[in-house]
C-alpha cells in the first residue's frame, strides 16, 4: 500500500457502468468531490454491451416506480448531455405464445395500469396489425404493449457520459481495479486500488457482477448469481419495426441505423467471462427466423456477450451496508438495470448527501435476505469496532 499514490476525494465509485457513472455524475453535481474508478476503460461490461432496452412494463411492483421514474429521466438526457445517444419511444412488446403466458399478463397488466403505467393487452390481431413481419404459421395469443418504452444505444450513452463526467469534475480512474476497502469502527475509510490508495468516507460498490467480489474482501457473502447473455447484430436493413420485442426465445430491436440486435436469453455461469458459444449462434438460428422470417437469410456481423447479476426476487440490492456507514452498494439489476442508470444516480445522490431518498427504497435492501453479517475473523483483520 505504501506504493500507492493518496487521493482524497468525498465520495468514490467503483465501476464504470451505467449504474455508477450515473451515481458519481450526481453526486459531483451536488458538490462533492468525486472520484470514479474502474478495472478497465468506462461502459466495456454489462452496460456496452446491453440490449438497450429502457423498459417499464414486466417489472416488479417495487420497482416499476423507478423504471417511470427513471424513463421521465431518460426525456431529458440527451439534451443535458448534449449528444446523441439514439434514446426514442418506439415501445415495447411482449409476445404471447401460449395462452397460460397470456392469462398470466392480464392480471399484470392490470396491477401495472393500477400503478400508472399506461400499458395494453393485445389480442393476436391486434399484434400482427402492429407487426405485419411476423410469422402467419405460428401459434400466438397476443401481447402486451407499452408505448412509452424505448431503447437507446449503449455505446453513445458511454461515450456521452464519460464527456459529462470530466465536465463535471470526477477525477475518472479507468485502469484502476479497486481490490478491498479500509473499515474501522464501523464506518469506511479508504480503499485500496491497483495504482491509488482512495481515502474517502464515503464509497459506493456499483462493480455490477464484481461488486460481489470486493464485499467478499471485506467479508461479506453478496447474495447474486450471473449469467452471461449474448447479443447477435445483423447487417443494417430497411425500416422493418420500431419497438423492443420480446418472446419466450429472446428479444429483439431494430436500432437507428437499421441493424437488428437479437438477444438471446442468459445462461447461468460461476465464472465471470464473456466468450460467446456456437450454440447460442445455433438457438438464433433456429428460434428468430420462426417468428420472424425475414431474419432467415440476414448477415450476421457482430456478435457479444456480458454479464448480468442476479438476485433471487429479480431486483437489486440498493443500500448502505449494514454495519459500515459510508458503505454503499448497487448491484443485481437481474439483466434490466440499463434503464434504471438515470434515476439510481438521483436516487443514491439524494440518499448519500440528504438521506433522504425521493423514493421508497425499502424492498431493495440487502436484509431482504436475512442477517446481513461479516464473519468475525475478516472484522477483526479489518478492524471493524
Ligand atoms: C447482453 C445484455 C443485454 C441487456 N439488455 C438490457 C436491456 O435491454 N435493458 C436493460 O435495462 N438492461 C439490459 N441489460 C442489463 C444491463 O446492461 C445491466 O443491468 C446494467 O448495465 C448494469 O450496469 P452496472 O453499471 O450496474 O454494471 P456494469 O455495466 O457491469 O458495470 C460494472 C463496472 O464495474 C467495473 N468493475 C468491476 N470490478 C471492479 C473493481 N474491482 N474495481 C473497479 N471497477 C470494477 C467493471 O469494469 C464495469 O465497468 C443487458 C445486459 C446484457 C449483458
Amino acid at each position: 500500500m505504501s506504493k500507492l499514490q493518496k487521493v482524497d476525494c468525498d465520495a468514490l465509485v467503483i465501476g464504470g457502468g451505467i449504474t455508477g457513472c450515473f451515481i458519481a455524475l450526481r453526486l459531483a453535481q451536488k458538490g462533492m468531490k468525486v472520484c470514479l474508478a474502474d478495472k478497465g476503460p468506462l461502459f466495456r461490461e454489462a452496460s456496452g454491451r446491453s440490449g438497450g432496452g429502457v423498459r417499464q412494463q414486466f417489472r416488479n411492483k417495487a420497482e416499476l416506480p423507478l423504471a417511470m421514474e427513471s424513463v421521465r429521466l431518460w426525456h431529458d438526457i440527451a439534451r443535458e448531455l448534449g449528444e446523441c445517444i439514439e434514446y426514442w419511444q418506439g415501445g415495447s412488446l411482449r409476445l404471447h405464445r401460449t395462452k397460460q403466458l397470456h392469462e398470466e399478463d392480464k392480471i399484470r397488466v392490470e396491477r401495472e395500469r393500477a400503478q400508472g403505467l399506461a400499458v395494453q393487452l393485445l389480442t393476436a390481431q391486434q399484434v400482427r396489425a402492429r407487426v405485419p413481419v411476423l410469422s402467419a404459421h405460428i401459434k400466438l395469443f397476443g401481447g402486451t404493449y407499452c408505448p412509452l418504452d424505448g431503447t437507446a444505444n449503449p455505446l453513445l450513452m458511454g461515450r456521452a457520459l464519460t464527456h459529462a463526467l470530466l465536465r463535471a469534475d470526477v477525477g475518472v480512474y479507468s485502469h484502476e481495479e479497486i481490490r478491498t476497502l479500509e473499515t474501522g469502527g464501523g464506518r469506511l475509510s479508504g480503499a485500496v486500488g491497483s495504482m491509488h490508495f482512495f481515502r474517502c468516507p464515503i464509497a459506493v460498490n456499483a462493480a455490477g457482477p464484481w461488486a460481489s467480489k470486493i464485499m467478499q474482501t471485506i467479508g461479506f457473502d453478496f447474495p447474486v448469481t450471473f449469467r452471461k447473455s449474448q447479443i447477435l447484430v445483423t447487417e443494417p436493413l430497411s425500416p422493418v419495426i420500431q419497438e423492443f420485442i420480446s418472446f419466450d426465445k429472446g428479444y429483439l430491436r431494430q436500432a437507428k441505423d437499421g441493424n437488428f440486435h437479437l438477444g438471446v436469453r442468459g445462461i447461468p455461469i460461476v465464472e465471470l467471462e464473456t466468450s460467446q458459444t456456437m450454440s447460442s449462434f445455433e438457438d438464433v438460428g433456429r428460434d428468430f427466423p420462426e417468428v420472424f422470417p425475414f431474419l432467415a437469410n440476414v448477415q450476421i456481423i457482430r456478435a457479444f456477450a456480458g454479464i448480468t447479476t442476479w438476485t433471487a426476487d429479480g431486483i437489486p440490492i440498493l443500500d448502505e451496508v449494514p454495519g459500515v456507514a459510508g458503505l454503499w452498494v448497487a448491484s443485481g439489476f437481474s439483466g434490466h438495470g440499463f434503464c434504471l442508470g438515470p434515476v439510481v444516480g438521483k436516487l443514491f445522490s439524494e440518499w448519500i448527501t440528504t438521506g433522504c431518498p425521493s423514493l421508497d427504497m425499502s424492498a431493495f435492501a440487502w436484509s431482504r435476505f436475512g442477517n446481513v453479517k461479516r464473519s468475525s475473523k475478516l472484522e477483526q483483520a479489518v478492524g471493524v469496532a
